[in-house]
């Protein structure tokens, strides 16, 4: 049975139901066991999930001018129609950076793992699809880069505790990248590791970096104010070079450009 789009919109709503309430709880859960939500890793080396989008390559640049991290990237090639253009911008802004900042970037690295799995893919309602996304696609993403994290950890002589993802505050209602999917991924990463130090977890989100955290516009602005080429960035969800115009990713990115174009005339 296919189930129509109003549906899985109700499902969504229904989820957010207790949405403050729940991020309060996990928040709290966290402090009570370690002290702490999120700790700057200034100087400290972490890892950054780039999907060659604005958001993930901006933040790059964010935490190294912030916080004097030292950076591995990693991209994941989970088999996306995209993919030659989200690598292309991922290769394209590792070159950039390290110019930029040789004593930060640390490394790319590329992770060849299909995600989600094909199998039996043929029967995913593509209504769900288009409200709640893939099935845990993201989360599979930062399973993987935890155990990476730990791997590298011992490659690089050091401690990897932090995962930086470049979710926005437009992000904030999307079950895959908001907040909650975070904050229960570093508390589902802490109880299954047995480690309390884990972070996974956007900082453009908070505070961290500006007050009330940082939406698409926001980091246009800062693109523009810090000379970052966005225009390399890949954000279309589509097989073609040139961006389609239209599917949610191009959709979410026309508008910021064109709110971003109206601050700047009323300012
Ligand atoms: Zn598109």
């Amino acid at each position: 049975m296919k189930l129509n789009e109003e549906y899985w919109h109700r499902i969504l709503n229904l989820y957010g139901k207790n949405y403050n309430k729940n991020i309060r709880l996990l928040k709290e859960f966290l402090k009570s066991n370690r002290g702490y939500i999120f700790e700057k890793p200034i100087d400290e080396t972490v890892i950054i999930l780039c999907s060659g989008g604005m958001d993930s390559t901006i933040l790059i640049d964010l935490v190294i001018n912030n916080w004097n991290s030292k950076v591995i990237i990693i991209y994941f090639k989970r088999d996306a129609k995209n993919e030659e253009w989200e690598e292309k911008a991922v290769d394209y802004f590792f070159e950039f950076y390290r110019a930029r900042y040789p004593n930060n970037i640390v490394d790319l690295l590329k992770l060849k793992v299909q995600i989600p799995l094909r199998i039996n893919k043929e029967y995913l309602d593509r209504n769900r699809q288009k409200i709640l996304g893939l099935p845990m696609r993201n989360s599979t993403m930062w399973n993987n880069t935890v155990a990476q994290a730990v791997y590298l950890s011992g490659k690089y002589k050091t401690t990897i505790r932090t995962i930086l993802i470049g979710s926005v505050k437009d992000d904030r209602d999307n079950p895959e990248s908001g907040p909650l999917s975070l904050l229960s991924q570093t508390i589902n990463t802490c109880i299954c590791t047995a480690i309390w130090n884990w972070q996974v977890y956007s900082p453009l989100l908070d505070d961290s970096f500006k007050k009330g955290g940082f939406s698409k516009i926001d980091l246009i602005k800062y693109a523009q104010e810090n000379d970052i080429p966005i225009e390399k960035t890949r954000s279309c969800f589509e097989k073609t070079e040139t961006p389609c115009g239209k599917c949610l990713a191009c959709e979410n990115r026309i508008k910021a450009f064109s709110e971003y174009k109206n601050s700047l005339l009323t300012d």
